[in-house]
């Protein structure tokens, strides 16, 4: 079988390179299609289907005229999953290189005070895993040895959204590098969660990101380079897990040693797939199975919601669903974003983010980073 690298390098696609209009069009649309899903979806996260079902039904979808699940919510505020993904696109700004340090001091900042600069008094929405891994005492020196500890604690068995939900914008910054897309997905996803499925599901979205900014139209197309980059990616992580257990106490390493074939069972490619391809083919959006928070159910959602047409339509769709409201509709309002462009987003749900102008600043300045 083909390394990653190999395949990535035997990669022959024929596209056309964007305009810079039609790629600041994709940058902004996938950064406000993710605001715009979160703010929605943080209205009824984790609500019974029921229940959302009545929250939403015969209304027009709208951040305003509160209620919400989530204690001291704001009307027209996104979630974490929106703050967490600024906070990575943030760190390359200033330093223009992907750094996981740099990224968890950060995020420990932005967990006890938010965004100051937009009166923010702490980070909110913040999940079990992630919290759990901030708090360790080796995160800030070493987040990934701290996410790793955290994870073999937990029986090796995290697969939650916590870093899908935020790496999406590591495709846009090396979107002209694929290896360097995976490279980076890898990194900042395993800097809070270490499960190989939360680390492929990072990837595989962060690919299919690039893959579009750099042309490629065909969905069908994306998702399956998409699949075939992440299960390489996924192989060469499990070799890595190997060597970044031996920088952990011996009684760890013994629970990882004993978990490794469940570990292996459950990365299994058959099961990456299922999430990728099936659920388009039939029009399902994979919600039924597993629990809420499952980082494959996220990924399913958001190429799903990848193959869809309308905003709108899409996102109620996902929000309706109940479960991790804004995590599934951030995702696959990323995705479908970046397809459909800025342009095609309802001007409506733009207007009312509170923070537009703070985000519309990031996305000109990333822009005109990273469009060469
Ligand atoms: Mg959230």
């Amino acid at each position: 079988m083909a390394s990653l690298q190999d395949y990535i390098s035997q990669l022959n696609l024929i596209t056309e390179k964007l305009t810079k209009e039609e790629f600041s069009d994709k940058i902004k649309g996938s950064l406000f299609g993710m605001a715009i899903g979160d703010a929605l979806g943080a209205r009824t996260e984790f609500v019974s289907k029921e229940k959302c079902i009545e929250f939403w039904q015969n209304k027009p979808l709208s951040m305003l005229g509160w209620e919400c699940s989530m204690p001291n919510w704001e009307e027209g505020d996104w979630s974490d999953d929106t703050d967490q993904t600024l906070l990575i696109i943030l760190s390359w700004l200033a330093l223009e290189r992907v750094d996981d340090t740099d990224f968890g001091a950060r995020l420990k900042h932005w967990l006890d005070h938010g965004f100051e600069e937009l009166g923010d008094t702490g980070g909110c929405g913040v999940g079990a895993v992630t919290q759990e891994v901030i708090s360790h005492e080796k995160f800030l020196e070493s987040p990934w040895i701290a996410a790793l500890e955290v994870f073999v604690k937990r029986n090796c068995n995290l697969a939650r959204t916590g870093a899908i939900m935020r790496t999406h914008g590591l495709g846009m910054i090396d979107y002209e590098d694929l290896g360097a897309v995976v490279r980076s997905a890898i990194l900042m996803a395993k800097a809070t969660h270490s499960d190989p499925r939360s680390v492929g599901s990072a990837v595989a979205v962060s690919v299919s990101i690039s893959l579009m900014l750099k042309g490629l139209r065909n969905i069908e197309q994306v998702l399956d380079i998409a699949y075939e980059i992440t299960r390489r990616a996924m192989e060469d992580y499990l070799n890595q897990l190997d060597t970044m257990t031996s920088s952990i106490a011996a009684e760890l390493q013994n629970i990882y040693l004993q978990q490794k074939p469940n570990i292996i069972l459950s990365s299994n490619p058959e099961i990456l797939r299922k999430y990728i391809r099936p659920s388009i083919e039939n029009d399902l959006i994979p919600l039924e199975e597993e629990g809420d928070g499952y980082t494959y159910k996220c990924m399913g959602v958001g190429f799903w919601g990848l193959s869809q047409n309308d905003y709108s339509t899409m996102i109620r769709r996902v929000i309706t669903e109940g479960g991790d409201a804004d995590t599934n509709a951030a995702v696959a309002g990323s995705l479908l974003g970046c397809r459909i462009g800025y342009s095609q987003l309802p001007q409506s749900l733009i207007l009312q983010l509170k923070h537009r102008v703070w985000l519309e600043n990031i996305a000109d300045h990333l822009i005109n980073k990273i469009y060469h």
